[in-house]
């Protein structure tokens, strides 16, 4: 069996990662128990296929007991727009492994102001006409 990631942070982390990767069987085997059942693999898909991860950024992350929370802000693209999405995540503890229970949207989410000249919100240092905008 794969290791589990020992926090909610590291469990958030990874399902940024399978995000990234379309790996979207791992998206709802790292649901809680309660929700897993009411997202089909190709829901989730459908929902994230236009989508494009350019970067994360966690804010805070703690856990307590069988609970957890991370508060975290991911970049993407769809199509030509750029978004941010601030997001407060809830995990649960479950037969020793972290899942993912819900997120609560925070107010700065949405679509984000950008110029072709300014320095990529991905990080790599390069302008974004160089960047992200390509991709
Ligand atoms: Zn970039």
């Amino acid at each position: 069996m794969a290791v589990e990631p020992p926090t909610p942070e590291t469990l958030m982390r990874s399902r940024y990662s399978a995000y990234v990767v379309n790996n979207y069987e791992y998206i709802q085997a790292t649901y809680s128990n309660s929700n897993r059942t009411n997202l089909s693999v190709t829901d989730i898909q459908k929902a994230a296929e236009n989508t494009k991860w350019l970067r994360l950024t966690v804010l805070s992350a703690f856990d307590m007991g069988n609970e957890g929370e991370v508060e975290f802000i991911a970049h993407y693209k769809v199509n030509n727009d750029f978004y941010q999405m601030h997001e407060h995540s809830f995990f649960v503890l479950e037969q020793n492994s972290w899942r993912y229970v819900k997120g609560d949207m925070q107010h700065k989410s949405g679509k984000i102001k950008v110029s072709r000249n300014q320095e990529c919100i991905c990080g790599s240092g390069l302008k974004l006409k160089r960047c992200c905008m390509l991709v």
